[in-house]
């Protein structure tokens, strides 16, 4: 019961096999993480935080770049493969690893950049960045936004769908705080 909840598979289907195949050869400079060349990282990387939502995704890219997120999306659409972004992989529903199974996992938490400017009182935070550091960047310029006690979320799944909060100025109003979203 533990192993078979441990050790996860993508769906074989033609489709699946012809898109991982692709993507292996798609000039992406981050990590592609498949069954094929790496079951036991790809399986332990399919560990979700909700055994009841438990997905297999066709494939994982860790992006190092916007334009590998941009190369992973148009080899995802080729073959029809649903997308779905990961940053802090804590949603509770298992969407950072497709909702589904057989999805594109693109990881975004090497897309961690946090820099604040004093003068716009802006802070440009990277789709993958966790809530620990974002917060750690932001205090030493005395300022915060509202989050709650777990820093490994990501700004991801918190600032679009949001969380418990338990430092706050409104409920829930994360969304409140964004100025501007960058979608490559
Ligand atoms: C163990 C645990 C502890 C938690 N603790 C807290 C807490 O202390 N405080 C709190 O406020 N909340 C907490 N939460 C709830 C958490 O804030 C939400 O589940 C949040 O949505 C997780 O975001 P994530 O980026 O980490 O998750 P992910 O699984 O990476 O993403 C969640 C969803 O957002 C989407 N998404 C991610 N990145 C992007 C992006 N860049 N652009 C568009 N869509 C994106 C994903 O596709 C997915 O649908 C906790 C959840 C868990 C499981």
């Amino acid at each position: 019961m533990l192993l078979s909840s441990i050790f996860h598979r993508p769906p074989h289907t033609e489709d699946t096999a012809a898109f991982v195949a692709d993507l292996s050869i798609s000039g992406i400079s981050g990590t592609v993480l498949t069954h094929a060349n790496d079951p036991i990282a790809y399986s332990l990387a399919s560990i979700g935080w909700n055994a009841r939502c438990a997905f297999s995704p066709a494939a994982f890219v860790r992006a190092s770049s916007v334009e590998d997120v941009s190369k992973a999306v148009q080899t995802a659409a080729k073959y029809g493969i649903p997308v779905q972004a990961r940053s802090g992989g804590h949603s509770f529903g298992g969407y950072g690893l497709g909702g589904q199974n057989g999805a594109l996992v693109v990881d975004l938490s090497n897309l961690n950049e946090v820099s604040y400017d004093p003068q716009t009182q802006l802070a440009t935070i990277g789709g993958g960045a966790a809530l620990g550091r974002i917060t750690e960047e932001l205090d030493k310029h005395s300022v915060t936004f509202p989050h709650g006690t777990c820093p490994q979320v990501g700004i991801g799944g918190h600032a679009t769908i949001g969380g418990c909060v338990a430092v706050r100025h409104r409920p829930n109003t994360n969304r409140a705080y964004l100025s501007a979203v960058r979608a490559s």
